[in-house]
């Protein structure tokens, strides 16, 4: 049952000792605490405990234990279905376990569990470092790795969990265990793509490379010459080197300055090709891109940090989303993702994503618990908009997307990348034998599935 709130001396035992910050409802912290990225979660957990130290982390989930209040992980509150909070319960939130500490040396950064993308790149990026990152800069790095981890720079570097080299976890009973391959491997092996149900993530330790020079080409199309772009597009990447990466992106014209007037407000066709090599190469992969008709075109060098911050949308938006991933992408398969812009309801910020994903990413360890790393294509419809009176417009469009893309899906999905669809997509997402696996991890870290706010792995029965 939902609590409103706790006894007062649960709530001063916590309090006592603690690092961080401690918000109950009526505090003045509170509304902040409990505000997702996605603006359609509107949930009232009894105690967010903003922790700030691993110490502060097992206090929390003592109180939980004892309080019987159920435990939500926040990272960076990006998890569309709003696992990152709960209704009546006790949120261990990690923001403020943000610190990033590269070793250059040793070319890796060791990342608090609470930390976002920009924080990532923002420290590594002046040492001439990176590594995979989300797409958007507010993304948590703990439940974007921890769920796989697609980006930019995956066909060249991996998925971001290929580049997760240890982690320190607090599990279920509050104890801390270090972990890579060389200790607790299993749960290690887990921590690739099984999300956070093993434990609260304190600390990740990350792979970097070196940061090649970093381009993009990007072009605007008029949605009737969208399927040649598209096409064209799927045929550079099917022979491009790995540095080169991107997608193609119906979205509303935004009101910018590149954006030509006619298209402001319409429905348009963006292929970005994003390079992580010298301009002159990237000029040259994309030159049949650039040989198409088109009404915009960008072609630039930029600090990687700001390329992350490309498609940051403005928070306060609704969201739902989902994702297909396909076998191939024939010509078929590129007029039926065509056509799911068709219906996009414009003008929103809705995008409709088609992703490539090959290189090193199709290369990366075949064990972890990713089915769909194989896949060379994913389409993303991704509904984002401001008006509750969009909000069946846009559910409709996302699952008349998938449902278009059938034909082509091969039913594995990434499970970062979709809400709440219930336990045979968390399935899918795993593939059963991995599902297996990750079962008997959970029974041995988390047997009373303390961490069931995810994609759930139910602990195997022994
Ligand atoms: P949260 O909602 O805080 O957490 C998500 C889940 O992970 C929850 O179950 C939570 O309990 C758990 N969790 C988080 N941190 C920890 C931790 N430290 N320890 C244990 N459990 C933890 N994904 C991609 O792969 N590539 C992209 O380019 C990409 N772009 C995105 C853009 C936007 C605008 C959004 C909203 C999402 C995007 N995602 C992308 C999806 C994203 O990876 C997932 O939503 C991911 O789960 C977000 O992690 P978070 O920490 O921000 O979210």
């Amino acid at each position: 049952t939902p609590r409103t709130s706790v006894p007062d001396a649960a709530l001063t035992g916590l309090r006592s000792g603690f690092a961080g910050e401690v918000h109950v409802p009526g505090d003045p912290g509170y509304d902040e605490a409990r505000t997702v990225f996605n603006s359609m979660i509107d949930r009232r957990p009894a105690v967010v405990a903003q922790c700030a130290s691993e110490a502060d982390v097992t206090k929390a989930l003592a109180v939980a234990r004892d309080q019987e209040l159920e435990v939500a992980v926040r990272g960076g509150g990006h998890s569309v279905a709003g696992m990152a909070l709960s209704e009546g319960g006790l949120v261990i939130d990690l923001r403020r376990m943000h610190a990033v500490d590269v070793d250059p040396g040793a070319g890796t950064a060791r990342v608090g569990g609470g930390a976002v993308m920009s924080d990532l790149d923002r420290t590594t990026q002046p040492h001439s470092l990176a590594t995979t990152g989300g797409r958007v800069s507010t993304t948590g790095v703990g439940g974007f790795t921890l769920g796989g981890g697609s980006g930019w720079l995956e066909r060249k570097f991996g998925l971001a969990c290929d580049n997760l080299l240890a982690a320190d976890v607090v599990t279920a009973d509050g104890i801390s265990v270090h972990t890579s391959a060389y200790e607790n491997p299993e749960l290690f092996w887990a921590l690739h793509g099984g999300g956070g149900n093993f434990g609260v993530v304190t600390s990740l330790t990350l792979q970097l490379h070196e940061l090649p020079e970093m381009n993009i080409v990007m072009l605007l199309f008029r949605p009737e010459n969208g399927p040649e772009a598209v096409r064209a597009y799927r045929d550079v990447l099917e022979s491009a080197p790995d540095a080169a990466g991107g997608g193609c992106i119906y979205i509303t014209g935004p009101p910018e300055e590149w954006v030509p007037e006619p298209l402001v407000g319409h429905l348009v066709c963006a292929v970005l090709l994003t390079y992580a090599g010298p301009r002159a190469e990237a000029r040259d992969v994309a030159a049949p891109l650039l040989a198409l008709e088109h009404e915009a075109e960008i072609v630039d060098t930029l600090p990687y940090a700001d390329l992350q911050c490309m498609l940051d949308d403005p928070p306060g938006m609704r969201n739902y989303w989902s994702a297909e991933y396909l076998d191939g992408f024939p010509d078929e398969a590129a007029a039926a993702f065509c056509a799911g812009a068709a219906t996009l309801p414009v003008p929103t910020n809705c995008q409709h994503v088609l992703f490539p994903l090959g290189g090193a990413v199709a290369r990366g360890p075949a064990d972890y618990p990713l089915p769909w790393r194989s896949s060379p294509w994913a389409v993303h419809p991704f509904g984002v908009w401001e008006d509750e009176a969009d909000d069946e417009r846009v559910r409709e469009w996302v699952r008349t997307v998938r449902a278009g893309m059938m034909p082509w899906a091969n039913g594995a999905v990434y499970l970062n990348f979709i809400g709440r669809e219930g336990q045979e997509r968390v399935m899918a997402g795993f593939g059963e034998e991995a599902y297996e696996r990750l079962a008997r991890v959970k029974a041995r870290y988390d047997p009373d599935n303390v961490f069931h706010l995810n994609h759930n792995v139910k602990p195997a029965v022994a």
